[in-house]
């Protein structure tokens, strides 16, 4: 099987504690291509926000020990989780909880009972912001363009020829400019957390994107940081 274009699929983690709605939710999202995660209540969540950081959070508001409401201010307001958007669940309508809620931070709500297409269209826009290259979009930097949906890249207009592994590489680098990845980081996203692959792979394969980025000339786009590891730019 060919891996697919875009970089990683796209994590979600579904924080809920009525099994019925974790079941329907983590099948309909799974459905959609995404890789998904459950916690039944938000110490759970917590545990594998920090083990392996999702994409988006669909996170119920009323949970057994942390409340989905203290947990999202608790992500909000931590540097290494703030940028994950959080989508709250709740089963109510009032306008002061709807309020309440987004001052907790929370990007976006959804009112209980609502329709399963409904809350896979509000994780579809909270991911074409965080996840450009996975949502299919075109990527620009400088003369670089990347269309996931197409699978081609350009420099200064000119066809490059990528591997799939550097094309989900050169996608996940420039989903975020400026970021320093490092080589585990990058291994998670491009590789996937299933498959075990030496950190010194990722050096061989950046390596191969640098080579073919810079084949119809211009200069490096490709910074390595000693020590850290690499970023576009
Ligand atoms: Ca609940």
């Amino acid at each position: 099987m060919r891996p697919s274009p875009a970089p990683g699929r796209p994590h979600v983690l579904v924080v809920e504690d009525e099994p019925a709605q974790r079941e329907i939710l983590s099948y309909n999202l799974s459905a959609e291509g995404f890789r998904v995660s459950t916690a039944a209540d938000g110490e759970e969540g917590q545990m594998l926000i920090s083990e392996d950081p999702p994409d988006v959070i669909v996170l119920d508001w009323m949970l057994p020990s942390i409340s989905g409401i203290e947990l999202c201010r608790q992500l909000k307001a931590r540097s290494q989780t703030r940028e994950i958007p959080i989508i709250m669940l709740s089963a109510r309508s009032e306008e002061v909880d709807k309020v309440r809620g987004l001052e907790t931070g929370a990007d976006d709500y959804v009112v209980k009972p609502y329709a399963v297409s409904e809350l896979l269209a509000r994780v579809r826009a909270q991911l074409r912001r965080v996840r450009p290259a996975a949502s299919g979009q075109v990527l620009e930097y400088e003369d670089i363009r990347l269309d996931a949906e197409s699978y081609r890249v350009t420099r200064d207009g000119k066809s490059l020829k990528l591997g799939p592994t550097e094309f989900r590489l050169l996608a996940t680098l420039m989903e975020k400019p400026g970021r320093v990845w490092s080589r585990e980081a990058l291994l998670d996203r491009v590789w996937g957390r299933d498959i075990y692959v030496d950190t010194r792979t990722v050096d061989v394969h950046v390596g191969r994107l640098r080579k073919v980025l810079m084949s119809e000339g211009g200069p490096d786009p490709l910074r390595t940081v000693r020590g850290a590891g690499y970023a576009l730019g």
